[in-house]
């Protein structure tokens, strides 16, 4: 285990698999992560099986050839539970399926922080309750587990009932491939807040500057299926950004751009926005911090979802998604 600067990283060398031996693992969910995981964790030796509804995912993982058991009643068949159905669904069923019937010794794994840390799942204090959350959609965490990497995860020990929490935590995470890259020991707390703060403050200035620059260009008298092409669609920037990731956001202006772009970029970049910007972002930290968006979108469940319903509606006729139909009508953009 590395401590550099008090963050605690565990690598392959600081799991131990034996925490698994013996032990069966329920997989609850088999979507995005859920195949993933529990693919790698059954290649990494560890006895798995699904448990699901009756749809097309238990269907998917029938033909993967997993044992699938019905999620009520499940409790029984397992000493850890993966709990890698949608977030918003997690809590009636844990209130339906779980809470009930599971006994000390029994651990349950999230792969998001926010159910427990906000307090909608409350498990009793002799369950082991932990979180291994990959930094990376399902698909990739089975496609780099493959090929001998793994993609990175934060964990986070909620409640240690057996005292074995820590070790089982790292040993799910050494199963599912995370600490081949090193997994960041974190709170539950932390991770639920870093993921919504992205969600509600960086993602939406994000998506800003696509928008004002798509109306700024389209006012001006630019094709709007150009101005898809240009802004994210020849997947450019897509390439800037695993560039990013490779050699670091500032260090891959220099090494793959030109000179024109370099000065342009760093030229401008400052007072690109606005005092107002840095002001909203700590609001909207707050508003999670605070509990305040966990119980507005609690109270936008329970009035079935009006406001959502409303704003993902509006994508269909946003003048940016009728340039993208438009623009993959003239040029083949799938790579
Ligand atoms: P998915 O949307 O892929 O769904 C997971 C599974 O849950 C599917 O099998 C789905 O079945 C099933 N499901 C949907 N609704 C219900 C229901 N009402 N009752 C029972 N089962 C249901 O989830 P993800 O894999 O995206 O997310 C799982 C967890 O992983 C979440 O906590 C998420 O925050 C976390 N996570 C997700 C990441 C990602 O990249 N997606 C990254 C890191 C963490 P069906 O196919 O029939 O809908």
């Amino acid at each position: 285990m590395n401590h550099s600067d008090e963050l605690k990283v565990f690598r392959d060398n600081d799991a131990d698999l034996s925490f698994l031996e013996g032990k069966k693992i329920a997989v609850i969910g088999y979507g995005k992560q859920g195949r993933a995981q529990a693919l790698n964790l059954r290649d990494s030796g560890a006895s798995v099986h699904v448990a699901s509804i009756r749809d097309s995912s238990a269907e998917n993982a029938e033909k993967d050839g997993f044992d699938v058991v019905p999620i009520e009643g499940c409790a029984a068949t397992a000493d850890i539970f993966l709990m890698l159905i949608p977030d918003e669904v997690q809590r009636d069923v844990y209130e339906n399926c779980l809470a009930n019937e599971l006994q000390a010794g029994q651990a349950l794994c999230f792969a998001h922080g926010y159910n427990y840390h906000f307090g909608l799942i409350k498990p009793a204090p002799e369950i082991d309750v932990f979180m291994v959350a990959p930094r990376m959609v399902g698909a990739i965490v089975r496609e780099y587990y493959k090929k001998g990497t793994g993609a990175p995860a934060y964990v986070a020990l909620g409640q240690d009932g057996s005292g074995r929490g820590h070790g089982t935590m790292l040993a799910v995470a050494k199963g599912i491939g995370a600490t081949r890259a090193g997994v960041i020991e974190t709170t539950f707390e932390q991770e639920t807040v870093l993921d919504l703060f992205m969600e509600q403050a960086f993602f939406p200035v994000f998506s800003q500057a696509f928008l004002t620059a798509f109306d700024v260009l389209k006012d001006a008298g630019f094709d709007p299926r150009m101005l898809a092409l240009e802004m994210y669609g020849s997947g450019e920037v897509a390439e800037i950004m695993k560039a990013a990731a490779d050699l670091g956001y500032l260090q891959q202006l220099v090494v793959l751009h030109s000179r024109t772009s370099q000065y342009g970029t760093l030229s401008r970049t400052p007072g690109a926005y606005s005092e107002t910007t840095k002001t909203r972002m700590k609001e909207a930290l707050e508003n999670i911090r605070n509990g305040g968006f966990a119980k507005e979108w609690a109270d936008e469940e329970k009035a079935g979802y009006p406001v959502f319903n409303k704003l993902v509606e509006g994508i269909k006729t946003h003048p940016l998604t009728t340039a993208e139909n438009g623009l993959h009508d003239l040029i083949d953009l799938r790579q």
